[in-house]
């Protein structure tokens, strides 16, 4: 083995580091056109109607919250299995946050779950969330039609955490138009599907929804005659106005054209992601389970997880491979199993069964589209092994 292999991985070309260079050489590195060519050509790809590019994907969680005026009086919903900036930004706002269990095989959020919680609520008299947020994990869709089927006639909002998502489908249209939710949100991380080095973006389709989280990203400013609403008699050219509490959220021109350059190959990558997991499924047939994607959903395959029959077999997989220098990781512990929430809260593991058993068994196998077919050999062949020395096969019973 001559070098490690990780989970992830970006993939830079000439025509990157050109456009990158071109941004260098202009008079803007921030503010100037291409951030809102990089949005425009966003929207396009995903057919929505706005898109609102800014600094990372934790930043458009929290822009998210803030549009959708979550406060310290407010419980926010939130899948059980993903990464923590998908509670924290409710937090961020002051909200209670309690958590939705996933799925044990999709790793989406189970919506048994989040009906019986509906249910509960409802029949306790206690609060129903302003908003529940859920995790397109792995980049495989939740099942939206139906969350969306239990949030909208109660008023709850919907937040799609698109992260790992960019370049998925859902029932034949583009995860991040909106269609079952109030807004979606992504990230240009370098290991998610684009990157833009740090960056992220929020999709909707409600203009005004738009313009609020416009604002918010810079500093609740605007320049906008069509949009002042302070006393403008007598102002002087260049007037501006702080109409609410916003936050310097931007991305700069220097990353946006990183990401304008990426975007253009994102389908190719994302069917090459597409290769890569067809290898593993055929190779891993009968022996390893992979996540279980929905019949109506194209996933961008973000990650290839699998599942181990266990804990052991997953530790051991886990350091098998790290001895042949292939890094899998996990993604993710529980949310609520993080200290800073079992203060905030504590849990009972046990409430949340799909959850801990996911998180008993799932390793994240290297997928990015420059993982060579050699590369990959490396991981099937460091992986067979290792559940092969384990010697349990898949269905086994123990009662004969
Ligand atoms: C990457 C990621 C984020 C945060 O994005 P950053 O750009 O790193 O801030 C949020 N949620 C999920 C599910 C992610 O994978």
């Amino acid at each position: 083995m001559t070098h490690a292999l990780y989970y992830g991985k970006q993939t830079i070309e000439q025509a990157d580091i050109e456009a990158v260079t071109r941004v260098l050489r202009s008079d803007f590195l921030t503010q100037g056109p291409i951030v809102s060519q990089f949005e425009n050509q966003l929207a396009e790809t995903l057919n929505v109607a706005h898109v609102i590019a800014c600094s990372n994907g934790t930043a458009a969680l929290h822009l998210a919250c803030l549009g959708l005026n979550i406060t310290a009086d407010d419980e926010v919903w939130v899948s059980a299995v993903s990464f923590v900036a998908t509670a924290n930004c409710a937090r961020y706002c002051g909200a209670r946050v309690r958590f939705i269990d996933i799925d044990p095989l999709t790793a989406n959020v189970s919506i048994q779950a989040l009906s019986d919680m509906l249910q509960q609520a409802q029949q306790q008299g206690s609060r129903l969330p302003k908003a529940v947020i859920v995790v397109h994990l792995g980049g495989s869709s939740c099942d939206m039609q139906a969350i969306h089927q239990l949030c909208h006639p109660r008023g709850i909002a919907i937040i799609e955490d698109a992260c790992h998502a960019l370049g998925g489908h859902y029932q034949q249209q583009p995860i991040g138009n909106c269609h079952y939710s109030d807004c979606c949100v992504f990230s240009f991380h370098p290991v998610k599907s684009i990157t833009t080095a740090e960056g992220g973006a929020v999709s909707c389709q409600d203009p005004q929804f738009a313009q609020r989280i416009r604002l918010l990203a810079s500093h609740g400013i605007t320049k906008d005659p069509q949009h002042w609403c302070g006393d403008t008699a007598g102002i002087s050219p260049g007037y501006s106005e702080q109409q609410l509490l916003g936050y310097n959220f931007r991305l700069s021109d220097l990353q946006a054209a990183l990401g304008v350059a990426q975007l253009t190959r994102l389908e190719p990558w994302i069917e090459r992601r597409h290769q890569i997991i067809h290898r593993y499924r055929q190779a891993f047939n009968s022996i390893l389970d992979m996540q279980h994607i929905l019949p109506d959903s194209y996933s961008a395959y973000h990650l290839a997880i699998i599942l181990c029959q266990d804990q052991q077999q997953r530790d051991q997989l886990y350091q098998s491979l790290a001895q042949q220098h292939i890094f899998a990781q996990l993604h993710y512990m529980p949310i609520y199993r993080h200290p800073y929430y079992q203060q905030q809260s504590p849990e009972d593991f046990a409430a949340y069964p799909g959850a801990e058993s996911y998180y008993q068994r799932a390793l994240s196998l290297p997928i990015y589209p420059q993982l060579s077919d050699i590369e990959q050999q490396q991981v099937i062949d460091g992986t067979l092994s290792s559940i092969i020395a384990c010697r349990r096969p898949k269905f086994a019973t123990s009662n004969r």
